[in-house]
């Protein structure tokens, strides 16, 4: 062992060396077309935030408007109601002009459809297939996410636990027949599945609510037991997706709870989600470790580690409720805690260790760690926002998956949303670095 969990300074080379290397190899979007247009359009957003509040209003109606006269009626509207952003008047008096009402909105859809498909795999999964092979054969694993509209009736839990195990049954099939990846196949606790699907408890039940977990696990239990059971039978992993806090306990218990069965103790392979952003991530890793170390299992439970997607979501509903706020306020903080816990869990015995990121400083430092600890780890990343960092972590030859979101135009356009939100987020590294801030303070300590 090179260092303890807690003397990392001599750490500091290796990070940026990793860094800077993963940096030189990020393709960049500056070389087609259509990746540097979409490049424009978003740095034109995260400046201009009346412009940016147009495009979401858009990209939200896009999927009700009937026929082409009714995407420009609404393009005209709200581009018009952006009163002090130059461009959005602009785009407002082409929307209003007779000749060049209606090419606008075409071109307006058709862009927004090309953004939503640049984060979607696919209608459905078997639509999904040939990004999912093409990504297998450029040495990428996957994880699918069935994307869906809130469950609110048991009529809709139920097509979503169907949707999951179809996929499941489609992407089993079709994994038969690919090549060999062993960096994907096997690390030093044995047998990685080829096939990963990310699951949200919230779709498995209407019931999930903070005030009555008891009623939320009991409804979404039988869905996940059958998943768990298919995915078992298949061979595949199926992991759970952390979703708001007042959620976390539910999702945890009945995860866990599942899991801890001893007809799940020889499979399938599964795993669970830690947010960084709360400030008591810490506490809560030390009970999935607790867990794990009670609850030997042949396939080693995988924490993907997160900062976490609800930061907006969390720090309002604390404010609106008068009670203290489950996340850090600063963004340095939740970075420090991230590399402490991604120290933590690549240290762990027991589990599986994956780190879910596009920050390069905290993809750097968990890979440096990894590295002079000679431990395993999963890099993963979101298929769109993370394509960039992908490539570099493939070209590193680190083990990476890229979960990616299966979903119809609706679904997708929800998606595209929260994905153009945090990418236009004051506080987020991908900004930072699309505003052109150097590498140096990109993988300064947090
Ligand atoms: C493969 C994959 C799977 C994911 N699965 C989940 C999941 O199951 N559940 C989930 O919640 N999220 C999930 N996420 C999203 C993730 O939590 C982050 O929102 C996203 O990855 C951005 O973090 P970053 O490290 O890439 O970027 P960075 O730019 O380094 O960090 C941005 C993040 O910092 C945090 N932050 C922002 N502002 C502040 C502030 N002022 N103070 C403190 N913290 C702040 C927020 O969490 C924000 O998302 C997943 C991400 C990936 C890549």
């Amino acid at each position: 062992m090179l260092m303890d969990a807690d003397t990392t300074h001599d750490l500091e080379p290796a990070v940026k060396t990793i860094g800077a290397r993963l940096a030189d190899a990020m393709p960049g979007a500056r070389h087609t077309p259509r990746a540097a247009v979409e490049r424009r359009v978003m740095g034109a957003m995260v400046a201009d935030p009346e412009l940016r509040a147009a495009v979401f209003r858009f990209v939200d109606v896009r999927p009700a408007c009937a026929d082409p006269a009714d995407l420009a009626r609404h393009l005209g509207e709200l581009l018009a109601e952006a009163q002090d952003s130059p461009l959005a008047r602009r785009g407002a008096a082409l929307a209003g002009g007779a000749l060049t009402r209606r090419p606008l909105a075409h071109a307006a859809a058709a862009g927004v459809r090309q953004m939503a498909q640049r984060f979607i795999i696919g209608a459905d999964a078997r639509a999904a297939l040939p990004g999912v092979e093409k990504l297998w054969r450029s040495g990428a694993a996957t994880t699918i996410d069935l994307l869906g509209e809130a469950t609110v009736t048991e009529e809709e839990a139920d097509s979503y636990a169907a949707r999951c195990e179809a996929a499941l049954l489609v992407l089993h099939e079709a994994s038969q027949r690919w090549d060999r990846r062993p960096l994907l196949e096997a690390d030093g606790a044995g047998p990685i599945p080829r096939v990963n699907l990310s699951v949200k408890v919230s779709a498995l039940t209407p019931l999930l609510r903070a005030l009555a977990p008891e009623r939320g696990i009991a409804g979404a239990e039988p869905r996940l037991r059958r998943l768990l059971r298919v995915a078992r039978d298949t061979g595949a992993h199926l992991h759970v997706d952390m979703e708001s806090f007042d959620t976390r306990e539910a999702i945890t218990e009945l995860t866990l709870r599942l899991l801890g069965e001893p007809e799940f103790a020889d499979g399938p392979s599964a795993g669970i989600v830690l947010q960084a952003y709360l400030t008591e991530s810490p506490e809560h890793l030390d009970r999935l470790l607790d867990w794990a170390r009670e609850h030997p299992r042949a396939h080693p439970l995988t924490i993907r580690l997160v900062k976490g997607a609800y930061w907006d979501h969390e720090t309002v509903e604390a404010v609106q409720h008068g009670w203290p706020s489950p996340v850090f306020s600063e963004r340095r903080a939740c970075d420090r805690n991230f590399e402490a816990l991604s120290r933590r869990i690549i240290d762990a015995r027991g589990i599986r260790a994956a780190i879910a990121s596009h920050n390069l400083r905290s993809i750097a430092h968990a890979a440096a760690y990894a590295d002079a600890r000679g431990r395993d780890v999963e890099f993963q990343v979101l298929r769109g926002l993370g394509d960039d960092t992908l490539a570099a972590l493939l070209a590193a030859g680190r083990r990476t998956r890229c979960y990616a979101p299966v979903g119809d135009l609706v679904a997708g356009m929800a998606y595209l949303v929260r994905r153009l939100l945090e990418n236009t987020s004051n506080d987020s590294f991908l900004r930072a670095q699309a505003e052109g801030v150097d590498l140096t303070t990109l993988l300064e300590a947090p």
